[in-house]
């Protein structure tokens, strides 16, 4: 029984705690974090070796795996992908100001419900219902957890047991399972569709409106479009309509953006402003996507509306968290003036990095790249993505930092870049590992440099 002999010389975790690259774990992490890594690293090592698929087991290797056992595990990583909205690796990166918001109201007491004035309970939302006010126009503002909680909040509020028209077009699923008659199904709200998938008219509304009928719901196909023989019913017709009936519209935008990008040669999205003027009674938006700020869902509209909405119980279980309003203030506040937003704000300027600009990041990289050993680099054209669902079709030309290390196939290379500290996401492309400039910064360079060592180093 040579695999139990092997069991039995497997140091135990006191003797691990002895080591001296342990003493420096210990100082950065805390002893507990490490006692429980080395019991993990040492359990899953005991399997390893009665599986019969170990020869050897060194010192230095678990020295290496308690390193990773004791990171943390919602890791700094480096998007190289292009991708600027990522969902997966958190969207939207906030300013320094925001940031600087977030650090000053975790740290400190804060005014969060509490008006300094009256010294009474305030409302958390004041703090930015002015603000998002200013900016779209609005008569009344609130914002809860994301906009999947937006959109449930206002349906529930304004249609529980009653009906919403939506045309067939417009019953999304957003990536995460958001899926628009799923939510309307939990609010209480009954679906009424209506259209069909490619076309739908005034008429088709008109004929579905009856005594039950709540809303008319606009959503807009913020990830996927319909190209070819259709039509969709503009806002403001369909606001038209409603008001002949007295009835309410609601828009959820989905990424929702208070720029418009078409005047930057990216494609044309509603604004919130438009949205608003447009007539429409209740707009809701993520606060993450192309507004550029944190995870959040931002209703506007009639006062009548967000104030049902601010009194509704559910709203309770859906509400903002402090840290959460304070970088909504603050990334807010930069646009105020639009030039600030455009310089401050980390999604807009990767969305708006010019051409040179991309290039001269990428020839940098590939350059302190091309120095190393056993890796080829070229710098090539390429496209980055706005992601999060937004803008689906735009292509965002960049230039692409193209990497081949043989005999590392792509998929193994991707795959020792997610493992190196900190990982690097990149992706493959014609046969290639591709890094884009738009989505990691100056400072990052020395980091994927860095990466790369490690990964050749590694083999
Ligand atoms: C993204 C999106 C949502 C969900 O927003 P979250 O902030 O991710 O909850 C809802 N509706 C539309 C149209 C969207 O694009």
């Amino acid at each position: 029984m040579e695999e139990k002999s092997m069991v039995r010389q497997l140091p135990s975790v006191d003797e691990i705690l002895r080591w001296p690259e342990t003493a420096s774990l210990i100082a950065s992490y805390s002893r507990g974090i490490v006692v429980n890594a080395a019991r993990r690293v040492l359990d899953r090592l005991r399997e390893e070796i009665l599986s019969g698929c170990r020869e050897e087991v060194s010192s230095s290797e678990i020295i290496a795996r308690l390193r990773q056992e004791v990171r943390p595990r919602l890791q700094r990583v480096i998007n190289a992908t292009g991708v600027v909205l990522h969902t997966n690796l958190g969207r939207a990166l906030l300013s320094q100001r925001a940031q600087e918001a977030v650090k000053t109201a975790v740290a400190h007491y804060t005014n969060l419900e509490f008006n300094l004035a009256t010294g009474k309970r305030g409302e958390r939302y004041s703090l930015v219902e002015e603000l998002l006010c200013l900016l779209s126009g609005a008569e009344a503002a609130m914002v809860v957890n994301n906009n999947a909680a937006a959109v449930l909040l206002a349906l529930n509020t304004l249609a529980a047991g009653r009906e919403v028209i939506v045309s067939r077009g417009q019953l999304i699923e957003i990536g995460g399972s958001f899926r628009i008659p799923d939510v309307m199904r939990q609010s209480g709200a009954i679906l009424v569709e209506v259209g069909t998938t490619n076309k739908t008219h005034r008429r088709d509304y008109r004929e579905a409106i009856t005594e039950r009928t709540a809303l008319i719901l606009h959503v807009h196909m913020s990830n996927y479009r319909i190209i070819g023989f259709t039509s969709e019913v503009p806002v403001p017709e369909l606001v038209a309509l409603a008001r002949e009936y007295n009835l309410p519209v609601m828009s959820d935008l989905g990424s929702g953006s208070l720029i418009d990008f078409s005047r930057f040669g990216l494609p044309y999205e509603p604004t919130v402003q438009e949205t608003v003027k447009a007539g429409v009674d209740v707009v809701t938006f993520s606060g993450d996507k192309l507004l550029g700020g944190p995870q959040a869902g931002i209703i506007v509209g009639r006062r009548e509306y967000v104030e049902r909405m601010k009194r509704n119980p559910l709203n309770r279980a859906l509400r903002i968290d402090k840290m959460t309003l304070a970088a909504l203030e603050a990334t807010l506040r930069d646009y105020l003036e639009e030039e600030e937003a455009l310089r401050s704000i980390p999604t807009l300027k990767m969305l708006l990095c010019p051409s040179e600009e991309l290039r001269e990041k990428a020839e940098r990289l590939a350059q302190m790249l091309g120095s190393l050993e056993g890796i080829a680099v070229q710098v090539i054209e390429g496209f980055s993505q706005v992601g999060g669902g937004a803008m689906p079709t735009a292509q965002l030309p960049t230039w692409l930092v193209a990497v081949t290390a043989a005999p590392l196939g792509e998929s193994a290379l991707l795959k020792a870049l997610r493992r190196a500290d900190p990982p690097v996401i990149a992706r493959a492309e014609k046969g290639m590992v591709v890094l884009d400039p738009r989505t990691f910064s100056e400072e990052e360079i020395p980091l994927l440099v860095e990466a790369f060592k490690q990964v050749l180093a590694g083999g």
